[in-house]
């Protein structure tokens, strides 16, 4: 009996030292090709991740996720480079935030056309920060289509968001979207909050799960590093309508901002990754919304 208990307790351990020496063995940069695609790619750099399509006449590259990342953008071209030696054709950006969109250089240096949406290209074109290129191109509200190579992608803008410049890119022939950040896989929503809008956001996650598609790449890596599905924005719909409808009680109990802070709880979502981080920035949001007005 006591051996039997030696022999599980030894397994248990070298389960759990196993899967510890996974999580620290992680590389810090990975390019993963999309199951059943030919050619659709996720490069990721730590928590950032991007999509990239090689076709027969060149590379379709989205956001170069380098920010406070030196060597990010080679390294991104590196990664390319194992998979193709097809010229860089574009660099499509999906909304305006430097954490997504800086250190793309090494892409205008080969020659790509940087494309966003046009409020990001405004709004970079104000900021000039010195590591993010600024757009070629802008893609107006009614969005459009690239194609290159056989492949076709559409670009489509869905109002206000997670940002007011999101681009959602969707491979029709795949039925694959990439959207960063407004529709984070099995994780809770943090920092991102600060320039969130809140109504806007529920009828963009709408629209989106109104179009055809199967899997979602996300911008920053969901558990285990899956893919999205309608069902993860189904369930990012209820928990961003969950958070408001709480702080709603509370702000107009008067308890914006200290007391809501306090008190703000998302019972069901307690097992989310994310959940202690976020939640004082979901709170802080929706105090803005239902105790300020905006
Ligand atoms: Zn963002």
């Amino acid at each position: 009996m006591i051996r039997k208990w030696f022999v599980f307790v030894s397994a248990l351990l070298m389960l759990a030292g196993t899967a510890y020496a996974q999580q620290a063995e992680r590389p810090a940069i990975a390019t993963t090709k999309v199951e059943g695609t030919d050619n659709v790619y996720i490069f990721r750099n730590v928590g950032h991740q991007a999509m990239f399509v090689v076709t027969n006449d060149g590379v379709i590259v989205t956001d170069p996720v380098a920010y406070g990342r030196p060597t990010g953008g080679q390294a991104y071209l590196d990664a390319i480079r194992k998979v193709t030696d097809k010229p860089i054709k574009y660099v499509i950006y999906s909304h305006h935030h430097f954490d997504h969109i800086a250190g793309g250089k090494v892409f205008k240096d080969a020659g790509a056309t940087f494309i966003a949406h046009h409020r990001a290209k405004t709004r970079l074109e104000q900021l000039k920060d010195p590591h993010t290129v600024l757009p070629d191109e802008a893609v107006s509200d009614r969005g459009r289509t690239i194609t290159l190579g056989g492949t076709t992608l559409e670009l489509s803008y869905h109002g206000l968001n997670h940002s007011d410049s999101t681009l959602v890119m969707r491979l029709p022939k795949e039925k694959i979207l990439f959207v960063v950040d407004t529709i984070p896989v099995g994780t809770v929503p943090g920092r991102g909050m600060i320039d969130f809008h809140p109504f806007e956001t529920e009828a963009f996650i709408k629209s989106v799960l109104a179009l055809d598609w199967e899997r979602m790449i996300p911008g920053h890596p969901g558990p285990g590093d899956r893919l999205g599905t309608k069902k993860d924005a189904e369930d990012q719909l209820k928990l961003l309508q969950a958070a408001s409808a709480e702080i709603k009680k509370l702000a107009q109990d008067g308890k914006c901002w200290e007391p809501a802070e306090k008190e703000f709880k998302l019972p069901e979502y307690e097992k989310w990754p994310g959940y202690a981080a976020g939640l004082p920035f979901i709170a802080r949001r929706y105090c803005g919304l239902w105790g300020r007005g905006t």
